[in-house]
């Protein structure tokens, strides 16, 4: 029996699931409006390459600075967002942003970018990635697009098609947050992804001669004999990213090697000197 009474107030950042409906609703009305005002911004964290510590990549990550509540945290209002096409008109909004800000950056290497299921069931996500790169200029080989393991997507022919559609024209697809739930083999097995990225749950208890290191190795083993970039998430310990760099997982994103952030402005154009002193008058 669920218990009785009013439901305790949650700050934001706990699960949208625990939220009142009558917050579910505000928050989303707000959200509504929030792209508007401003309030939305994305943060970059990047990915690195484990053999050599280089930067691969960076994945795009929604922020929400609300005028009175301050930070709502994604898992707090991407869930409401999810819960209309409210977050197909943001998903198209990321695409364009992220897709702009990395076309800028070529150091920056490979965009990941999260899709919500509604952007793929709706349809819209093929067109709001052509714009995108059409836009921008950002090659195809450049972007990879993460689902995430606990998405709720039915994976008939149409949805396979897209994505196979999306993977033809080289655009990468990430398997997200694979092993928080159910580790999804049939996942794996009917949709065409490119890369595995192991949960954090899978790293944090990372230790020589632990269980999770057998785990981990045995995942490795699947990901490597399906053809699939193996990426470590969470990475927060460098025994941890020794652990894995052992492993041979591929690359590894996480607080040890940068929290998500703004992007730096854009290094100078080769039309503005970049250097200080150097004056410019002499022809
Ligand atoms: P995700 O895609 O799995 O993103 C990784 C999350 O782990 C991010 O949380 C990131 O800040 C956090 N993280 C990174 N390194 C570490 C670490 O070393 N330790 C720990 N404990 N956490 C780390 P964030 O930014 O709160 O995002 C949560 C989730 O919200 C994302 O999980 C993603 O599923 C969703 N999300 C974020 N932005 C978007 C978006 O633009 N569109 C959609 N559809 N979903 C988004
Ligand atoms: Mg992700
Ligand atoms: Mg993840
Ligand atoms: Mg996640």
């Amino acid at each position: 029996e669920p218990p009785q009474g009013p439901p305790p107030r949650k700050p934001l950042d706990a699960a949208a699931s625990l939220l009142d409906r009558g917050l579910r609703r505000r928050l989303a009305s707000d959200l509504r409006g929030a792209l508007g005002r401003s309030e939305l911004t994305l943060h970059y964290q990047p990915r690195i390459r484990l053999a050599d510590g280089a930067q691969v990549g960076a994945e795009a990550l929604l922020r929400w600075r609300h005028a009175k509540r301050g930070d709502v945290a994604p898992a707090a209002f991407i869930p409401v967002a999810e819960g209309s096409d409210l977050i197909v008109a943001l998903g198209a909004w990321v695409l364009r942003t992220a897709a702009a800000a990395a076309a800028a950056r070529p150091a920056l290497g490979r965009l990941s970018v999260n899709v919500s299921a509604r952007q793929i069931l709706t349809g819209a996500l093929p067109g709001q990635v052509e714009a995108a790169l059409a836009e921008t200029g950002l090659p195809p080989e450049r972007l990879e697009l993460e689902l995430t393991e606990t998405l709720a997507l039915p994976e008939g022919p149409e949805v396979v098609g897209l994505l196979r559609g999306l993977r033809d024209r080289g655009i990468g697809l990430a398997l997200d947050d694979f092993g928080a739930g159910h580790a999804s083999l049939g996942r794996l097995r009917r949709l065409p992804f490119s890369t595995l990225k192991f949960d954090h749950s899978l790293i944090a208890g990372l230790a020589e001669a632990g269980p999770d290191l057998a785990i981990l190795r045995a995942l490795r083993d699947l990901g490597r004999a399906l053809g699939l970039r193996l990426v470590a998430e969470g990475v927060e310990q460098a025994a941890q990213r020794d652990l894995l760099a052992g492993l041979g997982v591929d690359e590894a994103q996480g607080f040890l090697f940068g929290v998500p952030a703004e992007l730096e402005p854009c290094p100078a154009a080769p039309l503005a000197p970049a250097t200080e002193g150097t004056t410019t008058g002499d022809a």
